[in-house]
């Protein structure tokens, strides 16, 4: 379903980073959910290893149909930052903010990931580059 990318932050796994499997509610808090499949999504170590045990009810999940990421999130192209939308409400606002903070989203290294990949991609003046993703939708 992701395409051996990160459900949380789209990073590939398995040639960086470990594969793992999160536990979105975590098995600490939520035993009865260890095996509930909508509560299991593919998960890079780094992600995994920020958020651990730590759960928040605000906390975006990556499979709700609500779920999109120009509604909760903007990204700082001068930065690297991932930053809450300025257009969201403050509820999304806050959810934006929960989600980045417990998987560790706008840790240095990865700002300094998206700052090379946006770099490798407006390096090419005739690149056509929109916001949308089709990763998703690629078989
Ligand atoms: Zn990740």
């Amino acid at each position: 379903m992701t395409q051996q990318h990160c459900a949380f932050c789209d990073g590939p796994i398995g040639s960086e980073s470990r594969k793992t499997v999160e536990h979105f509610r975590p098995k600490s808090q939520f035993p009865e959910l260890a095996f509930a499949w909508d509560n299991l999504f593919p998960c890079c170590d780094v992600c995994q290893s920020i958020k651990r045990e730590q759960y928040d009810e605000a906390l975006l999940k990556p499979d709700a149909l609500d779920y999109i990421f120009h509604h909760y999130f903007t990204v700082n192209y001068h930065t690297g930052e991932i930053e809450p939308s300025p257009h969201a409400d403050a509820t999304a606002q806050h959810r934006a903010k929960i989600t980045l903070g417990l998987y560790g989203l706008n840790a240095p290294e990865r700002k300094t990931m998206r700052l090379r990949e946006w770099q490798f991609y407006s390096y090419d003046p005739n690149q056509h580059i929109d916001d949308f993703n089709y990763r998703y939708f690629l078989e």
